[in-house]
């Protein structure tokens, strides 16, 4: 079935071809004249790690905020008082560790919150917010509209540049992609 409504590839490289076969779809708003896919047609499937558990949004930032607090002070203690000298530089990792943790809660919490959706764990795994301001962790495949393998979504681009969320088939990773807009995803019900 999805090879029946393509549309033609070849034209002007402007945003409506295949708009007449796709009039519901806007996976793929890539600008570049390829065609656009909705979800039903790629089948995306939406999997959830650690077993569908969530956090709430708001704990994340509590942890966050008392973490960094706890952080501080203990590098203030360390520095200045209760440990010997000694001791020093390992408690101080430890504790600007906590602090790294500290930004890094609050800052997912806060852009979460907008996007309900971001890239989280080695480029595979992401953060997404249900409807209810729970927090998941999830991955994502779907199928090939081009040649029926699987896809996975990646989070790719260069390190300091802009990153896409890009479906990319196992069978032709090179051609077959097709950027995601995470807005159209079903909403995690909660
Ligand atoms: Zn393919």
């Amino acid at each position: 079935m999805p090879h029946d409504n393509h549309g033609s590839q070849s034209g002007d490289n402007s945003l409506n071809v295949g708009v007449g076969d796709f009039r519901d779809a806007n996976v793929n708003v890539g600008g570049n004249g390829r065609p656009t896919f909705t979800p039903e047609q790629m089948g995306i499937r939406r999997h959830q790690a650690l077993g569908g558990h969530s956090v709430k949004s708001e704990n994340l930032s509590t942890f966050g905020i008392v973490t960094g607090i706890a952080s501080v002070a203990g590098l203030y203690f360390t520095l200045f008082q209760a440990f010997p000298r000694s001791q020093h530089s390992s408690w101080s990792t430890a504790f600007i560790f906590m602090f790294a943790i500290a930004i890094f809660s609050v800052s997912v919490a806060a852009v979460i919150r907008k996007r309900k959706f971001e890239h989280f764990l080695f480029r595979k795994y992401y953060i997404e917010a249900g409807n209810h301001n729970g927090l998941y962790l999830s991955s994502f495949t779907a199928t090939c509209p081009w040649c029926q393998s699987k896809m996975h979504l990646r989070n790719i681009g260069p390190k300091d540049g802009p990153c896409y969320d890009r479906f990319i088939c196992e069978r032709n990773p090179r051609q077959h992609t097709v950027d995601l807009d995470p807005t159209v995803l079903p909403e995690i019900e909660e």
